[in-house]
């Protein structure tokens, strides 16, 4: 038995979770908050512990010394040597990265190219890779690619309508994002139905803090929401998604504390979406329960964020030339039968109908009804698990 360790770095945390492969085992999970900050918060779930404890972490080296440290104290692991591979998740793998890969320092030097394209996220996803590199020399390492999925787009869908020179000399397209989780339950949602993921047509709806849709066809994306950033897109958490560009530079000349775009850009990326509409909160479940007390503002962000949904997913029914199953994941697509219900009904016209008493809390699996044209189903995401599965297959 091999122990594999999933990886995903941020700017101030580094989220976990350790495999028992290839039996695809958790042995344990955690998360490492506010790194670089005073009072890092380090959290270790194991046999149905969970233990936290507050210090000061100064960068991710230490963050992996940390929890490889907490690995043995807690019995979790006896030896470092039980550990064998790593798989890291890399935010922007650019038109490089087509598939995961072995880290060498090729590889590294790329991921750190390609920075400008996701200057929040590469640069941890290169601090988390380093300190494994340091303090694990000789494990299988591979980083895996949120983009790496939607590199079947075909031009048309990742060109934007701008000169070519933006695209050849600077790289302007869309890269879409959350490739891993896309992937993962378009191959769920196939099982589920009991075909082929390459005789069917799939819209994937991520639902979470962070929104992405997808059409896939044939098991291959063809479009997603995201584009060049993880801006774009319906409405997030407290991400604007699509607005229109000319509203940048006329914030910079009307709004005094916004002074230039990357300024516009911060307050579309951190203080817009469902937060900006509904002001107190950008948690659907505070939204829903503002919603049924009448509460005007979150009542609006709910339908602000079902209508945003709905023409998506309208579109990718358009890209797709129609669809056999709409899939929703991650924590609001799994979570809220609310917005699911909300998005359905509002795109009944397509042929998808719910089944009332499936599309419960807790749902998992096809929750439409058995005369449903397209079938919706929920199928919880899992990136982790695809993170350890890439580390096993190429170690071979
Ligand atoms: P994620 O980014 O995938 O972790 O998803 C986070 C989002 O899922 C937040 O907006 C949460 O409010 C939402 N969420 C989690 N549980 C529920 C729930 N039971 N009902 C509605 N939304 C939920």
């Amino acid at each position: 038995m091999s122990k594999t360790i999933a990886i995903n770095a941020g700017s101030s945390s580094l989220k976990w979770q350790l495999y028992a492969m290839p039996e695809e085992k958790v042995l344990a999970k955690g998360i490492i908050e506010r790194i670089g900050l005073k009072d890092s918060i380090s959290t270790v779930k194991f046999d149905g512990r969970a233990e936290s404890q507050t210090l000061d972490i100064v960068d991710h080296v230490q963050a992996v010394k940390l929890l490889l440290e907490d690995l043995l104290k807690f019995g979790i692991i006896q030896d470092y040597a039980e550990i064998t591979g790593v798989g890291h998740r890399v935010v922007a793998g650019g038109e490089y990265f087509t598939d995961s890969v072995l880290i060498d320092d090729e590889v590294l030097a790329k991921i750190e190219e390609l920075a400008s394209l996701a200057p929040l996220h590469n640069p941890a996803n290169v601090d988390g890779i380093r300190a494994f590199k340091e303090i694990l020399p000789d494990i299988t390492s591979v980083a895996v690619f949120d983009t790496a999925f939607h590199t079947t787009l075909p031009e048309v869908a990742y060109r934007y309508p701008i000169a070519e020179k933006y695209y050849q000399d600077y790289k302007v397209r869309k890269y879409g994002a959350h490739g891993t989780s896309h992937y993962y339950v378009s191959r769920q949602a196939a099982e589920m139905l009991g075909r082929p993921v390459e005789d069917l047509k799939l819209i994937t709806a991520h639902i979470g803090n962070g929104i992405s849709i997808s059409a896939i066809d044939g098991g291959k994306s063809v479009d997603t929401s995201m584009g060049f950033t993880p801006l774009a897109g319906p409405m997030m958490g407290t991400r604007s998604g699509d607005i229109d560009p000319a509203i940048i530079p006329y914030l910079v000349a009307q709004v005094p504390e916004l002074e230039n775009a990357a300024d516009v850009i911060d307050v579309l990326n951190k203080e817009s979406g469902v937060l900006g509409v509904a002001e107190a909160s950008s948690d659907m479940r505070d939204v829903e329960a503002g919603r049924a007390s009448g509460d005007a503002k979150m009542t609006l962000a709910f339908d602000m964020l079902v209508d945003r949904l709905k023409k998506f997913i309208g579109q990718y029914f358009a890209v797709l030339n129609g669809a056999d199953a709409l899939i929703f994941t991650a924590g609001i697509g799994e979570n809220s039968d609310q917005v699911r219900e909300a998005v359905v009904e509002g795109l009944s016209w397509f042929g998808m109908k719910l089944e009332p008493g499936k599309n419960v809390f807790g749902a998992v699996g096809d929750i439409s009804t058995a005369d449903s044209k397209v079938k919706v189903l929920v199928v919880p995401t899992d990136e982790e698990l695809v993170i350890a599965r890439d580390v096993e297959r190429l170690k071979a």
